[in-house]
């Protein structure tokens, strides 16, 4: 529902959904850290993080960016390469940016917004951010619409129309705004969000124990498998390289991404071998994988010996200070893979 918008009466039916998944959420979820606070700032901090990330993988992360920034100022004051360090592995590095340059524009403007269309205004949250952060922060009235509630309200009311396509994302939009307890907005995204993630599976749901399915029309025709239906899929991008461990007297060489770079400019990464055409290869290390979106990588990991100073792009590192800069996920893994181990 855009604001300003009336909203259109509730059906019996709309009711008896929001009335069980209430019921299904108050008996159980599960124990995630960001769902103990009405802290509109730690909330915001976890659902930018959940952004094409699973929870479990947030855990870890949520705890340090709060240890660090327990607070929109402390977020405010840091530096982009400090918020990028914690940031490190998450991937999807522009979240960090948009968060540290909104957390600026909050506390310019002393405190966190409470209406949904100036949450909706920052930089980097879009409707289902602003709805998650409004509702259970604030007890805003916006159903959150991401990949798992496509899921749940395509097969409820089993509809098979494409969900990558506009018009039928704004339709589900409406039904789930139309489930929505207006009385508990927070509780029923959390909940609808939780049935997708935990019960709604993709592939295979778990119907038998689902609050919905004496309501669930794709169960009871037999079409769980079959929606929901995407058509717009963008083909797999296969690419391979090297990265070189280059050590010297307990330091790392590593080279910095150029400003310019349209990907993860300014973080730090292992040199490939046509960044040092002097190196020396040694002996192969391995080999590791990783997946961007539709960016399938395969990268071997080779030692090398090289010796270039300080400047143009390179510098050494201790082991200690790899996990205080801003440093890729390839690099991480890489390393990993040679024994080489730091904290962050
Ligand atoms: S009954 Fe099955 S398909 Fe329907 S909402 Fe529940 S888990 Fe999903």
């Amino acid at each position: 529902m855009k604001p300003g918008v009336k909203p259109a009466p509730v059906s019996k039916d709309a009711k008896e959904v929001s009335r069980l998944l209430l019921g299904w959420y108050a008996r159980g979820h599960r124990d995630l850290p960001w769902r103990d606070t009405r802290d509109p700032y730690a909330i915001w901090v976890s659902e930018i993080m959940l952004q094409q990330t699973r929870a479990q993988a947030v855990i870890p992360y949520y705890g340090r960016f709060l240890e660090r920034f327990p607070t929109v100022s402390a977020l405010a004051a840091a530096t982009e390469d400090e918020v990028l360090a914690l940031w490190s592995g998450l991937g999807y590095y522009s979240r960090a940016r948009n968060l540290r340059r909104a957390a600026q524009l909050i506390a310019a403007a002393g405190g966190f917004p409470r209406e949904y269309a100036a949450i909706r205004a920052l930089p980097g949250i879009g409707d289902y951010t602003a709805a998650a952060v409004g509702s259970i922060a604030f007890g805003l009235p916006f159903a959150v619409l991401d990949g798992n509630v496509l899921r749940v309200v395509a097969r409820v009311v089993n509809d098979a129309s494409d969900i990558s396509a506009g018009r039928t994302r704004e339709r589900f939009r409406a039904v789930a705004q139309q489930w929505l307890d207006a009385r508990e907005p927070g509780h029923f995204n959390q909940a609808l969000m939780e049935l997708g993630a935990t019960v709604c599976l993709p592939r295979n749901p778990l119907c038998r124990v689902c609050p919905l399915a004496a309501c669930c029309r794709a169960r009871q025709e037999g079409t769980t498998g079959q929606v929901p239906v995407k058509l717009r899929k963008t083909e797999p991008i296969r690419l391979s390289g090297t990265l070189l461990v280059v050590r010297h007297g307990g330091r790392i060489l590593l080279r910095q991404r150029d400003a310019a770079a349209s990907r993860m400019a300014g973080f730090w990464d292992l040199p490939a071998p046509e960044d040092l055409p002097a190196a020396k290869l040694g002996a192969r290390i391995g080999e590791i994988r990783h997946t961007i979106t539709h960016y399938h990588y395969t990268l071997e990991v080779r030692s090398a010996t090289a010796s270039p100073t300080d400047g143009d792009g390179f510098r050494w590192f201790t082991i200690a200070q790899l996990g205080e800069i801003p440093f890729s996920t390839t690099a991480r893994k890489a390393l990993h893979l040679a024994g080489i181990v730091y904290k962050l």
